[in-house]
């Protein structure tokens, strides 16, 4: 059976926690590296939903994208709802490890896997990473055959198990070179837009952004943020599983998207 410390050392060789940017918080968050990690289960957000999963489910540790604790805390209490999920979860013996920003950066991960989705060639980082020898962020690469807007909106829905996208610009629009950027990435807009990309594809963004993003001329696709990572979480089971074969690796089940389209 393998032991927290065998898993994280695993993780850090997928998603190395150099990747991760400077204000994160990564790497093993809670939890006693000599403790068994035998029933593992992947998410991406510790919710009361999923806190109360891995509880029942007798998870040894949650390997969760988004980072809890993320910002410095001065105590763990019931008063609030980090601190219940924190303190159910360490009574519960459920350690959390969050690899985040690394893992939408790695060399397989998030944004390479999104761009691959989309059919991308010659697939680059967005941004440059710090060493040479890193992945960088984000993605972008040309289509080998020009595509629609229409097109890349619909291998999204496909990929990623979703109804709809939300669109900047015109659906009928030839592309050929795409953009990717996991989560909330409005930020990355320009670095597609000097890339010379027709088209960005990020989670979630500002309205003042989606304006930019038509002033610039270069459609963009909203996926939703909760979309746009939660696949890769899925993935990430997957990869544990048979990399730890004598453990129980899953992807939460009690999971689920916080916004719907009514
Ligand atoms: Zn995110």
């Amino acid at each position: 059976m393998p032991t927290i410390n065998q898993l994280t050392t695993y993780l850090e060789l997928f998603a190395p926690l150099r990747l991760a940017e400077d204000w994160d918080n990564v790497g093993l968050l809670v939890g006693d590296r000599k403790a068994a990690a035998d029933r593992v289960m992947t998410c991406l957000t510790v919710t009361p939903a999923t806190a109360a999963e891995a509880i029942r489910r007798n998870a040894n540790i949650i390997v969760t994208h988004h980072p809890l604790p993320f910002r410095p805390l001065k105590r763990i209490t019931t008063d609030n709802v980090p601190g219940q999920m924190l303190y159910d979860l360490i009574r519960g013996g459920v350690a959390i490890y969050s690899p985040h920003t690394a893992f939408d950066s790695a060399e397989a991960g998030i944004n390479q896997q999104l761009a691959q989705s989309l059919g991308l060639s010659n697939i680059k980082p967005l941004v440059d990473a710090e060493q040479e020898t890193d992945p960088g962020s984000g993605r972008y690469g040309p289509w080998p055959e020009s595509t629609t807007v229409q097109q890349v909106a619909d291998i999204l829905k496909s990929f990623l198990k979703i109804e709809s996208v939300k669109c900047v610009g015109d659906p009928a629009h030839v592309v050929k070179k795409g953009a990717v950027a996991c989560g909330s990435a409005g930020s990355f807009l320009g670095a597609a837009k000097r890339h010379g990309c027709d088209v960005f594809v990020t989670g979630e963004t500002t309205f003042h952004t989606c304006l930019e993003a038509e002033a610039l001329g270069i459609a963009m696709l909203l996926v939703g943020h909760y979309a746009s990572e939660r696949f890769a979480c899925e993935k990430l089971a997957e990869l544990i599983q048979s990399e730890f074969s004598d453990a129980e690796v899953w992807a939460s089940k009690d999971e689920s998207d916080p916004l719907r389209s009514i």
